[in-house]
């Protein structure tokens, strides 16, 4: 095609012309992949960039192996391939707009001008029926809105093609770059509040290269990134990896040779699983991003989980990764999703769910949101998950062992996230695999405040203190939070977040202990160590669980995995 022309060289987008624009979004996605790796770690966890790669290179094997039937067929395909390679909220969203798009295209062999806009603008609306953002919330909203707009205005006005794809490149641009002033109100980076203003929504950011990728005329821009040879020789940090892509499935293969009999391994969904399934219970299921062991593989066996899925590196695992964890946990009685609340993993489990009750499996879902830093908005994503989904997966399973039914072990656990909250700190950040620096810097004499576990910064910086100083700062917000008095007991998680040491933590339980003590509040039961990490952030978090007798019951009930055992 000369370079000059625009796409398909006529009116109407073939279905070699949308390949070909599929490919350029590839290619554009690949030379920007920093970019927007840069643009997720100022404001999220630094994963869009390869995560959506992932998903665009997979997007060439789709369509190149097997010619597609029609557009219907070409973007349907493009969205199941997103849905089952992306992960995080831009693959459940992204797969799920090109999904829409198929649908609304149809069995047709070109798409003219119109056909696209409305084609876009089913897309668009299942994105926001599914995050629920709106125009202004510094989502990929702000700029997949205003370039299909852009395409519904000018194809009214009977506009050529090729100006009016420029026109749509132009306005989602224009709607990315508006993002940069504002405060998110959905998603990861929302959880910064006033701290994400200043810098360019990331899922935004990967919306306008789709546009872009419309035009031919596009300049594979490589947009601003900071060179990583730049950093300072005490900030550089070697890791045991042996290829980055390999980490989670080798870590995981690793696993299962260590416990052969505990544990099963679903190497193909990297999902695991029990060696010998449970039979007539409700099977339990959890899973999200990795990088927080030894949460959820290492609690996967006898009184806990059945399985675990476990997504990339801080990216919630897909939702076919999740169909495949519930159909290996099902054995009749039922199937409870543990989820951690972040916008990809609420995601990818709903989709799962919903496909996976299609083929008669019951389905309940307990939404973990006990992280206290991450109170924002109310009509925001709500408060993170955290460790107090340990004290859930352990009470749930007990109860599912006991032969409790669906709804009794569903209603259970929102009691248990109802009584939890959990709150922490870092003294630094961690870094990820294959990477050679921290995901951000601390002075010597600040602490990151209100941190989550997705080496996302904190909701602010304290000063550095003594360990009982800063214990405080986490156990007072706590106590008021849960309404903690007098006589009352708790189940309390010191949680090391990967690079607290075990002497760092004992001294963190024992000022837990102390303040409790204090308040005349009694420790009924509690884990130290490091259960739910951060890759290796030096941090700590501490959970309490209102206890009563009926809890503390459950959770001495046996339990036998890898990391909880008694
Ligand atoms: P995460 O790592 O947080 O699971 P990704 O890195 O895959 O998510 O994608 C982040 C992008 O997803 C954000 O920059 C934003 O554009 C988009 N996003 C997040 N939540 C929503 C939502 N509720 N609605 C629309 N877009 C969202
Ligand atoms: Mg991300």
């Amino acid at each position: 095609m000369p370079a000059d022309e625009e796409v398909g060289g006529a009116e109407t987008l073939t279905v070699a012309d949308l390949v070909a624009w599929l490919d350029r979004f590839d290619e554009l996605c690949s030379t920007n992949v920093s970019w927007l790796t840069e643009l997720d770690s100022a404001i999220g966890d630094a994963d869009l960039g390869t995560n959506l790669t992932r998903g665009t290179s997979a997007l060439r094997t789709t369509l190149h192996d097997d010619a597609p039937a029609d557009a219907g067929d070409l973007l349907h395909r493009c969205g199941m391939t997103l849905l089952a390679t992306v992960g995080g909220a831009s693959g459940a969203l992204f797969g799920s707009m090109f999904r829409a798009m198929g649908k609304r295209a149809g069995e047709t062999a070109q798409l003219n001008v119109g056909g696209l806009a409305s084609a876009f603008e089913a897309g668009l609306a299942s994105v926001v029926t599914l995050g629920r953002a709106e125009v202004g919330d510094k989502t990929m909203v702000d700029a997949i809105a205003p370039g299909v707009a852009e395409l519904t205005a000018r194809a009214a006005r009977g506009e050529q093609l090729e100006q009016t794809l420029r026109g749509a490149a132009r306005a989602a641009v224009a709607g990315r770059d508006s993002t940069l002033p504002l405060v998110a109100r959905k998603g990861r980076a929302s959880y910064l509040g006033e701290r994400s203003a200043g810098h360019l929504d990331p899922g935004a950011a990967a919306a306008s290269l789709l546009f872009e990728a419309l035009t031919v005329h596009t300049t594979l821009t490589h947009h601003h990134t900071t060179a990583l040879t730049g950093a300072p020789m005490s900030t550089i940090r070697r890791q045991f990896v042996n290829r980055p892509d390999d980490v989670i499935a080798e870590a995981l293969d690793g696993l299962q040779r260590t416990y052969p009999s505990l544990l099963a391994f679903d190497a193909a969904a990297n999902v695991v699983s029990r060696a010998v399934p449970a039979s007539g219970k409700v099977g339990l299921v959890s899973g999200g991003g990795s990088g927080h062991e030894p949460l959820h593989a290492g609690f996967v066996g006898t009184g806990m989980l059945d399985a675990a899925v476990c997504g990339a590196v801080f990216a919630s695992p897909t939702s076919e990764q999740v169909q495949a964890g519930t159909r290996l946990a099902d054995s009749g009685a039922g199937v409870v999703h543990i989820v951690k609340n972040y916008t990809g993993d609420v995601l990818n489990f709903e989709i799962a769910a919903e496909l996976v009750s299609d083929d008669g499996i019951a389905m309940e879902a307990v939404i973990v949101d006990d992280d206290l830093a991450s109170h924002g908005a109310h009509d925001g994503p709500g408060r993170r998950g955290t460790a107090a989904v340990v004290t859930v997966e352990k009470v749930l399973g007990a109860l599912a062992e006991q032969g409790a039914d669906l709804a009794a072990v569903a209603a259970a656990g929102r009691d248990v996230v109802g009584r939890s909250r959990s709150l922490a700190l870092a003294l630094d950040a961690c870094t990820h695999p294959g990477e050679s620096r921290a995901a951000f810097e601390l002075a010597a004499d600040e602490v990151e405040f209100g941190v989550g576990i997705h080496g996302e910064r904190g909701t602010g910086r304290i000063p550095f203190a003594t360990a009982d100083e800063l214990v405080e700062q986490l156990v007072t917000p706590l106590a008021e939070s849960l309404e903690l008095r007098r006589g009352q007991s708790v189940i309390a998680i010191v949680n090391g977040l990967g690079g607290a040491y075990p002497l760092e933590l004992s001294i963190i339980a024992r000022q837990v202990h102390r303040l409790l003590n204090d308040r005349g509040v009694s420790v009924a039961r509690s884990l130290v160590g490091s259960y739910v990490t951060s890759l290796d952030m030096h941090g700590a978090s501490v959970t309490f669980t209102v206890a009563d007798d009926d809890l503390v019951r459950l959770w001495d009930a046996p339990v036998r995995t890898p990391n909880l055992t008694w």
